[in-house]
């Protein structure tokens, strides 16, 4: 490819095209359209994504959550090579939420999955984070899109497991993994029940010299745990194994349980169940955040909702009230726009 600056922009097809034949470098300055601000970025993104988009979807989307220091980047580094020995290409997506804050991030360190990182059938990103839970569905949802088009068919999207970001990497995969470490209740580890209630797997990982035993344990402890889950629509039973990253044992036994998730589920339908609902929730999230952006972001309203909120407090309207006529002034600027 040509000597192209990095802020310069290529034409939509040569992302298009890059994209599909597999480039990585124009697959990383793809993203990089799809996670801009510039309004100029938005639009050439959405002829971008509609165009790759029935390239798409033809990947396993395996999220994986844990708290920091449970060995996430160790275990992907394993995993992700076990998958390419097995012939897959792996797309790599990390959310990070606390990057934002802290600007250097713990996702962001250049040592993490190092040996990973130099495999041609591996792509590692660590996706924006954006400012609303709605942002990181956006971007991190679109940049998978456009890693399945470019041949990746195994991605995982890792999160660090303390978070409202969990949520929405399960909202965007098929199959979501829980690391967890023996030794330590789940309250130590901060993971709330309604994340183990979410897993399709749990993995207790660093079972390896004295941690054996009391890993063995802790699997026993946590496949108990989740018997009292209600069963899911899946019709599969979260399985909870031991596995140590660094020594390489058990990740076998984690993707072996993987293909027969997705055995189950595609010829149950619940595959394509989910995907679908997921593609319509994901529809209607946007359609609430635009609502949202429209009505709070309009400078009349905020204005006016200051004066309800004095009226309100002074007892001369009553709140029922005020919503509705703040919200028959919202309708009111669609027949009569005035500027904003
Ligand atoms: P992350 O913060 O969840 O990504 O965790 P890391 O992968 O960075 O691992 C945190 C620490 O745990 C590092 O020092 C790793 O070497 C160590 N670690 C990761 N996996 C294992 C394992 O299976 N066994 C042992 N003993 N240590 C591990």
């Amino acid at each position: 490819m040509k000597n192209y600056k990095p802020k310069d922009r290529l034409s939509a097809k040569e992302y298009i095209d890059g994209i599909l034949n597999g480039d990585r470098v124009i697959l990383s300055r793809g993203i990089t359209i799809v996670e801009s601000k510039l309004e100029s970025d938005k639009i050439l993104a959405k002829e971008i994504i509609q165009e790759i988009l029935p390239f798409s979807g033809k990947s396993i989307r395996i999220g994986i959550t844990g708290v920091p220091g449970v060995g996430k980047s160790t275990f992907i580094e394993a995993f992700g090579k076990h998958l390419i020995t097995k012939g897959h290409k792996v797309g790599i997506l990390s959310i990070d939420p606390s990057s934002q804050r802290s600007k250097g991030s713990i996702l962001g360190d250049k040592t993490r999955m190092e040996e990973l990182a130099n495999l041609e059938d591996a792509y590692i990103r660590p996706s924006a984070t954006g400012d609303t839970l709605g942002g990181v569905t956006n971007k991190t949802g679109e940049t998978m899109l456009l890693c399945e088009a470019a041949g990746y068919d195994v991605i995982l999207i890792e999160t660090v497991g303390v978070g409202q970001s969990e949520t929405a990497v399960h909202g965007m995969t098929d199959f979501f993994l829980l690391l967890m470490l023996s030794g330590a209740g789940d309250e130590l580890q901060g993971i709330k029940k309604g994340i183990m209630e979410m897993a399709d797997m749990v993995v207790i990982n660093k079972a390896d010299g004295d941690n054996i035993k009391k890993s063995e344990m802790a699997r026993r402890q946590y496949q108990n745990a989740l018997h009292i889950f209600p069963q899911s629509d899946s019709g599969w039973s979260p399985v909870v194994t031991t596995a140590s990253a660094i020594k390489n044992i058990g990740i076998d036994t984690v993707w072996n349980e993987i293909e027969k998730y997705k055995t189950l589920v595609e010829k149950n339908g619940y595959f394509n169940k989910n995907r679908n609902n997921q593609q319509i929730k994901w529809m209607y999230n946007n359609i609430n955040e635009e609502l949202k952006q429209l009505f709070y972001g309009s400078k009349n309203i905020a204005k006016h909702l200051s004066n309800l909120e004095q009226e309100i407090v002074t007892s001369k309207i009553s709140p029922v009230k005020a919503a509705q006529l703040i919200i028959e002034e919202f309708k009111q600027s669609f027949k009569n726009p005035a500027p904003n």
